[in-house]
């Protein structure tokens, strides 16, 4: 199979969406089940066993020379941000499907089984908690997960009921840690590193931690007239000095990135003092002592700051993942692989947060980085090239032959 197959097949996926004129694909949702019903049939071509399981997962299996050897995930997230691209996530599934193919249409079998898998909800979009698919595929779900909301009111467990799954399902993980022998995942860097380098492929070093926090502002809302400026508790401003005491912080740290993407103003009338703000903070860097430092400084400075405006301040982590290392043993694999391509090895971490981080809960992981156009991605504008694309999936391939020769070693 080639690289325009998967691209072509990025641009089908990229026209499902819940959004007109705009690709918007959260899980659980009719155009999710459209992308999998169609990945599903590809994975049957690719001589593969296809399962969905309750929150919208879908896996496809390519049996190893015997049945029930030890599995190599590969694979990615098909669901979407709002007003996303096509490539990141559908890219590394579509690649991974492509690689299984290749083998199928060689009649050829491994020392251990594949497994294609499509997460769904990588990026959180529906109920603002990254990586519910690939928790519930490694049984990392937390008990209360069922109780998330979106924003209609609508809780996972009733999505999943309304998916045609049964929520309680999600107590029964996919894998086992005994089962699997690693996971790997291709997807399109999201930076501009490799672009800057001139270098169509990377492979990962480690995957960046992350915190995830809502804030609120409270103030008191008065009118816009007759409130004197000395008598105001002025939520917005007390906000707007947070922020930029956010972006000071982060720029203390090499290596930080600290980003306030969401802001709600109350009660949001022009002749209205804002009562009450509400922000997002998103804060990541490789080294978790690192970001565990900045943020707690980041949270001292915005409670004085709040203080002295006389502003209550409350917060609350959303979430929290910690920095993941490749496994040494896949990465040098996956370098040998791209060695063999013949394209200067380059290495690099990942600020981007991906299904690999939960996946190293349960096995080995190795990350294989796609050059995109100009690093954008979450974005319409996202592109990468179809000859990279090529490079990636032949390098995919021969790092699984390469696992498969020590493996039958
Ligand atoms: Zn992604």
């Amino acid at each position: 199979m080639s690289a325009t197959t998967v691209m072509e097949r990025c641009d089908i996926l990229g026209r499902l969406s819940e959004e007109p004129g705009m690709l918007t694909r959260p899980s659980l949702s009719p155009s999710m089940q459209q992308v999998n019903s169609l990945v599903a049939g590809w994975m049957r071509e690719a001589g593969m066993s296809v399962q969905q399981d309750a929150i919208g997962n879908i896996f496809g299996r390519y049996e190893g020379q015997q049945a029930g050897m030890q599995t190599l995930v590969l694979g990615s997230h098909l669901d979407s941000v709002r007003n996303a691209g096509r490539y990141d996530g559908p890219l590394g599934v579509l690649v991974a499907l492509s690689c299984v193919e290749r083998l199928y249409r060689r009649g050829e079998r491994l020392p251990f089984a594949l497994e294609v898998v499509g997460f769904t909800d990588e990026e959180g979009l529906r109920f603002q908690h990254a990586y519910l698919g690939s928790k519930s595929a490694t049984g990392m779900l937390a008990p209360d997960a069922l109780l998330l909301t979106d924003a209609t009111g609508t809780t996972l467990a009733e999505a999943i009921r309304g998916y045609g799954g049964i929520p309680e399902a999600l107590k029964q993980p996919r894998w086992r840690r005994e089962d699997l022998l690693g996971y790997c995942e291709v997807h399109i860097e999201q930076g501009p590193v490799l672009e800057a380098q001139q270098v169509p492929i990377g492979v990962v070093t480690a995957i960046a931690g992350q915190s995830r926090l809502n804030v609120r502002c409270i103030g008191l809302a008065g009118h816009a007239g007759t409130v004197p400026m000395s008598l105001r508790r002025d939520a917005l401003c007390a906000a707007a000095e947070c922020l930029l005491l956010i972006e000071k912080e982060a720029c203390e740290y090499p290596g930080l990135v600290a980003t306030v993407g969401q802001a709600s103003v109350l009660p949001g009338a022009s002749n209205v003092i804002p009562g009450e703000v509400r922000f997002s903070i998103d804060i990541r860097h490789q080294d978790d002592t690192t970001r565990a430092r900045a943020l707690s400084r980041v949270l001292e400075q915005i409670r004085a700051s709040c203080q002295r405006r006389g502003i209550t301040v409350q917060w609350e982590v959303l979430q929290e993942s910690k920095a993941v290392h490749c496994q040494p043993r896949l990465r040098r694999l996956l370098e040998r692989a791209v060695e063999a391509s013949g394209y200067p090895l380059m290495t690099l971490p990942s600020g981007a947060g991906h299904d690999a981080v939960v996946m190293a809960e349960l096995t080995d992981i190795a990350m294989l980085f796609v050059r995109c156009r100009g690093g954008i991605s979450h974005h319409p504008d996202e592109a990468v090239a179809v000859e990279d694309v090529a490079i990636a999936l032949d390098t995919l391939e021969r790092f699984v032959l390469l696992l498969a020769q020590e493996a039958a070693v």
